[in-house]
């Protein structure tokens, strides 16, 4: 479970994230859809403790992020920017994270397993295309088998079998009774995979709903 109340953040004279507030409940795909700019990376950014906020809160497990106690195994999350070092392999790049976090080595076969990317393991992370490098971040998010999952634009860059494949590891994983955020700046593209979505335009909530809904108010 998410719950975020009266999150602010400024950036200079710009307010990115304008008294925000919704709840993300377990067993279901939430969408959290708005443009570009809109303030989606920023409120994950808060969410998942790499930002302060000016106001409000943001909990997961009724926790702040940095209160969790296992946060890899509360929370996986795939954010912008965080990629792994582009000269490590593959499975390094997950060994390391596992390790550091007391996760059990093992982990690392199956997450690689469940995301398809056994026979690139041993690779060199540079040489990995886009959806090579989105279904790592995937799997690194994975590792701790995760009550929460947080996703910024998961399938940016992937052709329609990755998005299709996204779809339905997200579809899986809310129906085993956890909880899924996804972000995406297109609504479209979230059909299908999302049950409710969370509309968010100037940093500001504009709609909280079944997808439907929303859809069709729009
Ligand atoms: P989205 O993820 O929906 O595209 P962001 O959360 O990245 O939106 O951005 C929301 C607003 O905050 C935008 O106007 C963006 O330019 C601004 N912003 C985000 N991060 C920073 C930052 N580090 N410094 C200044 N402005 C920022
Ligand atoms: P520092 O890095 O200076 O130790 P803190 O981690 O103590 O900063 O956090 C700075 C401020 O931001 C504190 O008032 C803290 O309560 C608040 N804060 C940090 N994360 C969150 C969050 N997820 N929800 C609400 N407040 C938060």
């Amino acid at each position: 479970m998410i719950e975020v109340a009266r999150l602010t953040k400024r950036y200079g004279r710009k307010l990115a994230v304008d008294d925000v507030g919704f709840t993300v409940r377990p067993g279901r795909v939430t969408g959290f859809l708005g443009p570009n700019g809109a303030g989606k990376s920023t409120t994950l950014r808060l969410l998942l403790g790499l930002d302060h906020p000016d106001g409000g809160t943001a909990l997961i497990g009724g926790r702040r992020y940095r209160d969790l106690r296992h946060p890899l195994r509360t929370v996986g999350a795939l954010l912008d920017g965080a990629g792994p070092v582009p000269e490590r392999r593959g499975v390094d790049h997950l060994a390391w994270i596992a390790q550091s976090n007391r996760i059990p080595r093992r982990r690392v076969r199956e997450v690689l397993d469940l995301v398809g990317l056994t026979g690139a393991a041993g690779q060199r992370v540079k040489g990995y295309s886009l959806g090579m490098g989105q279904r790592l971040g995937i799997a690194a998010a994975l590792l701790g088998d995760p009550e929460v999952l947080v996703l910024d634009e998961p399938v940016n860059g992937l052709d329609p079998d990755g998005i299709r494949w996204v779809r339905d590891l997200l579809r899986e994983y809310a129906a085993s009774g956890r909880t899924v955020l996804l972000s995406s700046h297109l609504m479209a593209e979230t059909a299908g995979t999302a049950d409710d979505a969370i509309v968010i335009a100037g940093g500001r909530i504009v709609a909280h709903g079944s997808l439907d809904d929303i859809s069709a108010g729009h």
